[in-house]
């Protein structure tokens, strides 16, 4: 079934407009099809009610609650060189499965806060499009921008990605948790003083076999693999 975002509520009903309203023309749908509508962070099984002139209307049935997937993983994303990436980041991303993106500025990837501050509106703009996209029940949340030497994780099982550490892979790692957090480096990688940090706060180094991945494909590949191997629902 398709998705579509609301633009608004008119009273009871959920409002389609601007670029939405393109969208749903281009799927040609007609008046009586059903739809889902996600409205105010909640989506509803809909049924079209009527095409008017740059918006249409679409009455909410029932909701749509479905439970999110186990386990969770988190994805601490050191924002590349090149910001442009951080799109292929999100959208891999929420197609794997991640349910908290949080960029990280790092040594070696673009560092200025305030820009990737900036950037946040339009990340989960590019969040939401893949929530359509990939019928995932929730959207992937995008986190406040943090520092590398301020992350705290609160997940169970945090892992930083390490090409480096080929001892530690996929297969030695902890199934059965509830919740992961995952690292990745930005283009050059991560400086050794970083890693030690990391290891101290507690984040257990991770190898994917067999080749060295790029930071846009990474997290994807890791919360992939955790995914289906610990997985549930
Ligand atoms: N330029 C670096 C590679 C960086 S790849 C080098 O030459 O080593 C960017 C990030 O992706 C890395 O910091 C790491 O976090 C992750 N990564 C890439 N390939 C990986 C692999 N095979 N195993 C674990 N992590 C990997």
């Amino acid at each position: 079934m398709e998705r579509l975002i609301c633009t608004g509520k008119e009273g009871d009903f959920l409002v389609i407009g601007d670029q939405e309203f393109n969208h749903l023309k281009a799927l040609r749908v007609k008046k009586g099809d059903r739809l889902e509508v996600f409205c105010e962070g909640r989506l509803f099984l809909s049924v079209l009610l009527s095409i008017e002139k740059g918006y249409a209307l679409c009455k909410p049935l029932e909701e749509i609650d479905i439970p999110l997937p186990e386990p969770e993983v988190n994805l601490y994303q050191c924002v590349p060189l090149e910001l442009k990436l951080m799109e292929e980041v999100i959208d891999r991303a929420s197609q794997t499965g991640v349910n908290l993106l949080i960029p990280v500025v790092c040594k070696r990837g673009f560092q200025r806060l305030s820009i990737v501050e900036e950037k946040l509106e339009r990340w989960k703009k590019l969040s939401l499009a893949s929530f359509k996209q990939c019928k995932r029940p929730k959207p992937m949340q995008i986190g406040r921008p943090i520092r590398l030497s301020e992350i705290e994780a609160k997940e169970e099982v945090p892992l930083v990605l390490d090409n480096f550490s080929a001892e530690a892979d996929v297969k030695s790692l902890e199934l059965t948790k509830k919740s992961y957090g995952v690292l990745v480096g930005p283009e050059g990688g991560l400086s050794v003083e970083e890693v030690e940090l990391l290891r101290s706060k507690g984040f257990k180094p991770l190898f994917l076999r067999p080749y060295v991945l790029r930071t846009e494909m990474a997290g994807a590949v890791a919360t992939a693999l955790i995914m289906n191997l610990a997985g549930k629902g």
